[in-house]
């Protein structure tokens, strides 16, 4: 074999399959702090976890004002893991750009750190109404186009879903439908975005009819979703669910 083919098919074959003791972020080999995730200690460290909730609705680490400027929220709050700084964008663009899926690992668990800090939030985690009657818990994810899924292969947010799922042992049931092809929306104004969100999203009819087969009395949903940017498209998502299924909704999002 000719050294150039040699390096090819070593390439492939890291590819399909890397080494155990490779860091997935900065492919150190031999460093790992935490084998679940295969991360190396300085890429542990380098995570934003947010530690401070200061927005109670969003659960931004600092003010917040896209909360106080949206007319209604429906969903009940929202909680992040981490915040969207230049490394987790780095993170993000390898996981939903360039299809390294692996990472999905990474990035469900630091959504199962979101759902902690929801669930160790006493009192806030259910209505007066929920603790009443029986419950229902399901999570569902913000779904993307048909023209984005084939042009990705994958959704990151039911991917992450799946995932937490997996942590949590709640299912995971795809309740919506994305109706429309939004452009992509860092071209556009504020207004040109809130306009372009209205009835984006319907209720997706298979996964309705598997909830509503269960006889609980409040059904909770906690609504997936890679980054919080300013909480329209959570909003949009949680009022179809709100109005449609008459669910409680929480948000939980890798980023804030
Ligand atoms: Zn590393
Ligand atoms: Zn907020």
């Amino acid at each position: 074999m000719s050294k150039w083919l040699e390096h090819i098919v070593a390439g492939i074959q890291a590819m399909l399959h890397p080494r155990r003791d490779e860091c997935l972020l900065c492919k150190q080999l031999g460093r790992l702090q935490s084998n679940e995730l295969r991360l190396c200690q300085v890429c542990m460290s380098r995570i934003p976890w947010i530690q401070d909730v200061r927005c109670l609705i969003c659960g931004r680490s600092e003010k917040c004002s896209d909360c106080l400027r949206r007319k209604h929220s429906y969903f009940i709050k929202n909680r992040s893991a981490v915040r969207y700084d230049d490394t987790m964008k780095e993170l993000l663009a390898r996981y939903k750009y360039r299809g390294d899926e692996r990472l999905c690992t990474v990035m469900g668990y630091m959504l199962y750190y979101a759902y902690r800090i929801l669930s160790s939030e006493s009192g806030t985690d259910l209505s007066l109404n929920a603790e009443a009657g029986s419950t229902n818990k399901i999570i569902t994810y913000v779904p993307v186009s048909e023209r984005r899924l084939q042009e990705r292969g994958f959704n990151q947010a039911e991917q992450m879903a799946r995932e937490l799922g997996r942590r949590t042992d709640l299912p995971v049931v795809p309740l919506l439908l994305r109706t429309k092809h939004t452009d992509k929306q860092s071209f556009k104004t504020r207004s040109e975005r809130l306009d372009d969100m209205e009835r984006v999203f319907e209720i997706h009819l298979e996964g309705m009819k598997e909830v509503l087969c269960t006889r609980a009395s409040t059904l909770v949903i906690y609504l997936i979703d890679d980054v919080y940017t300013t909480g329209s498209t959570m909003n949009h998502c949680a009022r179809v669910l709100k109005e449609d299924l008459g669910a409680e909704v929480f948000g939980l999002t890798w980023a804030r």
